[in-house]
């Protein structure tokens, strides 16, 4: 890749299932796009050459909803993308492609992880330090209502975040989580990821709708009720 004068930029669009996200993204690359051929137009007008930046848009391959060489968002837009497997992967074919805006749909499936955590996190900001103008969309939480892999540092390093909702699909409320449905019930929270021969499905819902809740073990207030007690006892042996 060349030095650019742009400044690097990483937009994160997040939010539940359902709730936009990858239609958020086609119109976010639209835009950019557009802004690029303008900026072309005007230099062309001050007697400037100006190629537009590339750009490369990539999804992570795990994603075959509609297309494996497209990105489809639930409104029924789509726009071609390079589906890329691994994080690397997405870094080499940037650096191939030298493109200088990236898009990527479905970020929270590369869950490559090393001694220095997530691999995309410094994927990403390397891409930010190239001078790339970097958009992607990824699911903030898992079925169980917790962070989907390397979501919270993507959304921590993000200059720019856009956060979307669902609507519940049992109560029509605002939905903020993924429902994993196995064989049309419930997932417990301690189900495998992959569960075999078993018929799963997710829809989005509210927090009152959502039926997946923490192992009973779970109890932050009995644990604070249990640290104050040793706080107020601490160091005195126990009465008798
Ligand atoms: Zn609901």
């Amino acid at each position: 890749m060349q030095t650019s004068m742009e400044t690097g930029h990483l937009l994160v669009i997040t939010g539940n299932m359902m709730s936009g996200k990858t239609e958020e993204l086609i119109a976010r690359l639209r835009t950019a796009k557009r802004i690029e051929t303008i900026r072309a137009e005007a230099a062309r007008r001050e007697g400037r050459r100006r190629a537009p930046r590339r750009i490369g848009v990539y999804k992570h391959g795990l994603d075959r909803r509609y297309s494996d060489t497209e990105i489809a968002s639930h409104g029924g837009q789509r726009i071609q993308a390079t589906p890329v497997f691994s994080a690397m992967e997405l870094w080499q074919r940037c650096v191939e492609d030298d493109v200088r805006i990236v898009a990527c749909d479905e970020v929270q499936f590369f869950m490559e992880r090393d001694e220095e955590g997530w691999v995309i996190v410094r994927v990403l900001m390397a891409l930010v330090q190239r001078g790339c103008q970097v958009m992607v969309s990824g699911l903030d939480k898992d079925f169980r209502g917790m962070p989907f892999g390397p979501m919270g540092d993507i959304l921590a390093l993000a200059d720019e975040r856009v956060s979307l909702t669902a609507t519940c699909m049992r109560c029509g409320a605002p939905a903020v989580l993924p429902q994993r449905l196995i064989d049309g019930r419930p997932a417990d929270w301690n189900d495998p990821i992959v569960q075999p021969g078993a018929m799963e499905s997710y829809e989005p819902r509210c927090r009152r709708c959502h039926e997946t809740a923490p192992p009973s073990g779970w109890d932050i207030a009995g644990d604070a009720r249990a640290q104050a007690a040793a706080t107020r006892d601490g160091g005195n042996p126990p009465s008798r």
